[in-house]
């Protein structure tokens, strides 16, 4: 169920709970600010999500208080990044992430 995203953030989402170690993951990498993961129901042939260590539900909190992005580079053939934000977003997670899309050629970004 997508969540309401201007809700203060959860400290019990399963992303928090992933962060802490209390719930497992196939970690890809982290750092002290971001880690990323596989998806456990995976859309494309890679799928990860990358999310911040910092306690952020969406990208429009993250933005208001003032953190600056740090990015990866882009590598051949390419990926897709898609954030999904609240209800019309369909977000259901509600700790700031980022999905990872590759493996594939992902073709058009909406269905029309
Ligand atoms: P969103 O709809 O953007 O909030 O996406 C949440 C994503 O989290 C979905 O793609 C889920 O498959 C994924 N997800 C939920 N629980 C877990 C988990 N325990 N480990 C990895 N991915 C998860």
């Amino acid at each position: 169920m997508p969540i309401d995203a201007t809700q203060p953030y959860d400290a019990d989402n399963i992303f928090a709970k992933i962060l802490r170690g209390e719930i497992p993951c196939k970690q890809v990498y982290r750092d002290e600010w971001s880690l990323a993961f596989h998806d456990i129901n995976p859309q494309a042939p890679t799928h990860i999500l990358v999310i911040p260590t910092g306690a952020y539900v969406s990208w429009d909190d993250f933005s208001a208080r003032g953190h600056v992005a740090r990015d990866a580079g882009l590598v051949a053939p390419g990926y897709r990044l898609l954030a999904n934000i609240g209800q019309h977003g369909h977000q259901e997670v509600p700790h700031l992430h980022v999905h990872l899309f590759g493996g594939r050629q992902m073709g058009q970004m909406l269905p029309r």
